[in-house]
């Protein structure tokens, strides 16, 4: 990757404005390319153009969990785990997902879910209870992600059938699958596990007891 100018470029596909600059993104797993997609950001590291079986992981907004420091999701552990393991094969993309916070219902929504989970809820029956679809992300840009940097197939690093399913009904060429472990904590555990109850193949690491640790 040739690092210059910043530059802009349309999508073939949509008119989608995407910003590529080819700064160094440092990370605590090296220094990865960053490109803007709209609102979207992009990291990628080695050769994509043309390749199969590309190391993807597509995390979706979580402002609590990622910003906020939140103990109750496994949204932080995910994308350290996928960035180390991109790392580890020095090949593959990480797409995060601006507008899909609270599975694409916003913030404001989220937080009353959150004060639902408070009652006794669980992550799920949390939205159901608002009257609202549990998830309405849309991941449509993901395609045009991977047509822009000419991906031809993915190792998706995901624990969620659902997501799997939403990429596979856009024709995105899923060639496999890796699971994510995850590290419960005595606050995210009972997250977790209702997850588990819907389908999600979660993989617990060492338990933790205390979210500070
Ligand atoms: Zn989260």
């Amino acid at each position: 990757m040739t690092f210059g100018a910043p530059s802009f470029a349309r999508s073939k596909r949509r008119k989608y404005m995407v910003y590529q600059e080819y700064n160094q993104h440092r990370t605590n797993h090296g220094v990865f390319d960053a490109h803007g997609f709209e609102k979207h950001i992009v990291l990628t590291r080695g050769v994509l153009k043309g390749e199969k079986n590309v190391l993807c992981r597509i995390s979706s907004e979580c402002c609590p969990g990622t910003q906020l420091l939140s103990a109750e999701c496994d949204c932080k552990e995910q994308i350290q785990y996928s960035l180390g393991k991109i790392s580890e094969v020095d090949r593959g993309i990480f797409i995060y997902l601006l507008g899909h916070e609270g599975r694409g219902h916003g913030i404001a929504h989220k937080i009353m879910a959150l004060a639902n989970k408070n009652r006794g809820f669980d992550t799920f029956t949390a939205i159901e209870e608002l009257g609202t679809p549990v998830d309405i992300r849309d991941f449509s840009v993901v395609k045009d992600i991977l047509q822009h940097f000419e991906i031809t197939s993915i190792c998706c690093l995901t624990n969620s059938p659902d997501k799997l399913e939403s990429l596979k009904t856009l024709g995105i060429n899923i060639a496999s699958t890796q699971n994510i472990p995850v590290t419960p904590n005595v606050v995210s555990k009972r997250h977790l596990l209702a997850k588990q109850s819907r389908g999600h193949n979660i993989v617990f690491k060492d338990e933790v007891g205390n979210p500070t640790v």
